[in-house]
């Protein structure tokens, strides 16, 4: 981040946040899944999941791969992009923080491309993919902290009181 960043904290649904950037936790496919890439589909709508075919279908052929950041439109969220990154799965018995804070650079790289002032992002790798939440939240904290980039408010959007805690850590 810059001097000019603020990190921000909300409990609540990524969904209906307004911000010029949400950040998906999409599975490589980048066709959808559940959890938070469910939600963002469901509420969005169908024009977010053809722009993801359309990427399969010529940049990302082989998927997504993990620690990497695309764009599509938001559809009907209340934002103009969907940023989707593949976090890594959590394995006990390899390091996968790097890959972890590379989606949270990586996003905001391609914010900044976009232009994004605002960018809300889930704690990726948190849900299904099994990350400890307090690491992870040590991770995503640290990662932000560690870019430059022209975003003006990071904001982390916590499903649950227990994910909210862990950010509230790291943050203060
Ligand atoms: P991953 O596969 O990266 O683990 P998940 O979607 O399973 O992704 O979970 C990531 C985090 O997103 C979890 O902490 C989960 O509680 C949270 N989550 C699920 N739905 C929403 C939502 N609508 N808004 C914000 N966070 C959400």
């Amino acid at each position: 981040m810059t001097a000019t960043t603020r990190i921000t904290l909300v409990q609540g649904d990524i969904t209906r946040q307004s911000v010029d950037a949400v950040v998906n936790a999409a599975n490589s496919s980048l066709l959808g899944g559940g959890g938070v890439d469910g939600a963002i589909h469901r509420r969005g709508g169908p024009e977010i999941l053809a722009e993801c075919r359309a990427l399969r279908a010529s940049r990302y052929g082989r998927g997504l791969p993990t620690g990497q950041a695309v764009a599509t439109t938001a559809g009907d969220l209340d934002a103009r992009w969907v940023i989707h990154t593949v976090g890594p799965v959590f394995d006990p018995h390899e390091d996968r923080s790097e890959l972890l804070a590379s989606c949270h650079r990586e996003s905001l790289r391609v914010a900044d491309e976009l232009g994004a002032r605002t960018v809300a992002f889930p704690a990726v790798s948190t849900g299904v993919y099994g990350w400890p939440v307090d690491d992870a939240a040590r991770i995503a904290v640290a990662s932000v902290r560690a870019t430059a980039t022209a975003v003006e408010e990071v904001r982390f959007v916590l499903f649950d009181a227990r994910a909210f805690r862990a950010f509230a850590e790291q943050v203060h």
